[in-house]
């Protein structure tokens, strides 16, 4: 085994561990393969700043030139905070508060992605007493399978993302009436870690009926936001550090039915900045069972709770043991009080011993940022490849 980790092994080895590492090398060679499939193109990059806030990850996000989709007044602060132009900050959530929502007004954000008819109400009369006109994108549920995780799928009629399409002739109605609201696109979002891009073809498909709708009311739509979800390789980090954007942009160059003029957006999130960082965690014991060998780490769903939250899969490599066979299987677990807390069962890994660090691959996105303190831990480390 030989990686960008393995070459820094001589440096983890005289850090405190558990800590996130980022090779920002790497995110800027991502962030620069999108730009170079969407130049020339009416595309534009929202970032979804849920996938990781770090500072120096948003540092690179803006030096590449895109804008942030946000999910709470504090995403939003914290984008203004870091420079991003309000005119390129979405806003999109099923539950935003009036809080939330003044934030977004106060500093005329790009858009607010509204969720249901009621928010749209809400999002009027607040608007109103500011004095102000919301810039509105109507995030449509569009009824399609993302054929991903039950847990982040988000466009099909049973999940509570979206205006559902048997509501659109009140929509029409509303919009007719709501004096503070600019209404700019239609906004969608189908699911994460999406890796069949057929689904995202169904999309584009349900898009272009749904625009119909508007097109035939004399609506007119500034822009058709499509959302993020494109996933990345997990099982192989390796083999696919940077994600096949070249396939993903050619899916909506064949498929989406663009009117003059009309830009299309994106809200990639994920498939930015997860290849780009590890949790690097020693090993503390290792624990012989009957059937089962357990390693122990000193990280745990305090620092990354994907596994332990939706039983996702991340790759698992011994550091120390790099040039040694894979001979051995072991259920990789955390300290943490929780039988959840377990990175991966049966993996097959070199005989493993006290003391080993041990990599978990593909954390740049939902690791970090979900971390938590549970257990009083302490917060999780970070080093950049420039620091170490
Ligand atoms: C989470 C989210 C995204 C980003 O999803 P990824 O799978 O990380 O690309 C984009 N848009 C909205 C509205 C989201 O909630």
């Amino acid at each position: 085994m030989n990686n960008f980790l393995t070459e820094k092994l001589s440096a983890f080895q005289s850090l405190e561990t558990p800590f996130y590492y980022y090779d920002l090398n790497l995110l800027e060679q991502t962030l620069t393969k999108v730009k170079e499939e969407i130049v020339n193109k009416p595309y534009h990059i929202h970032y979804a700043i849920k996938a990781n806030a770090n500072s120096r990850v948003l540092k690179s996000i803006k030096k590449a030139g895109f804008g942030i989709d946000t999910v709470s007044g504090n995403e939003i602060l914290k984008a203004l905070e870091m420079g991003f132009d309000s005119s390129m900050i979405a806003f999109a959530g099923v539950g935003k508060t009036d809080k939330e929502i003044l934030i977004g007004l106060k500093h005329d954000i790009f858009t607010f992605n509204v969720e249901s008819l009621e928010e749209l109400k809400i999002l009027d009369q607040l608007a109103g007493s500011e004095g102000k006109k919301a810039a509105v994108a109507i995030r449509l549920n569009p009824n399609v399978n993302a054929n991903t995780h039950h847990y982040i799928t988000t466009g099909l009629e049973e999940n509570k993302f979206g205006i559902n399409p048997w509501e659109l002739s009140q929509l029409f109605d509303l919009l007719a009436q709501l004096k503070n609201i600019e209404l700019k696109g239609l906004h969608f979002h189908i699911g994460s870690q999406i890796r069949d891009l057929s689904v995202f073809k169904n999309l584009c498909n349900r898009v272009n009926e749904l625009q119909k709708e508007f097109k035939a009311r004399n609506i007119s739509l500034e822009h058709i936001n499509v959302g993020g979800g494109l996933g990345v390789n997990y099982q192989e980090p390796d083999a696919e550090l940077i994600p096949d954007f070249k396939a993903f942009f050619q899916v909506f160059d064949d498929f989406i039915e663009l009117l003059p003029g009309q830009e299309l957006h994106f809200e990639l999130g994920r498939s930015l900045v997860a290849q780009s960082a590890a949790l690097i965690s020693k090993v503390l014991f290792v624990k012989k069972g009957i059937k089962t060998n357990f390693v122990i780490l000193d990280a745990g769903m305090t620092e990354l709770i994907r596994p332990a939250l939706y039983q996702s899969f991340h790759k698992v490599e011994n550091l120390s043991k790099a040039d040694a066979p894979s001979s051995h299987f072991y259920d990789v677990v955390g300290p943490i009080c929780e039988s959840s807390d377990c990175f991966g069962k049966n993996i097959q890994l070199a005989e493993t011993e006290r003391g080993d660090l041990l990599a978990i691959r593909t954390t740049g996105a939902y690791g970090e940022v979900m971390s938590s303190n549970y257990n009083l831990r302490e917060d999780a480390k970070i080093y950049f490849h420039d620091e170490i």
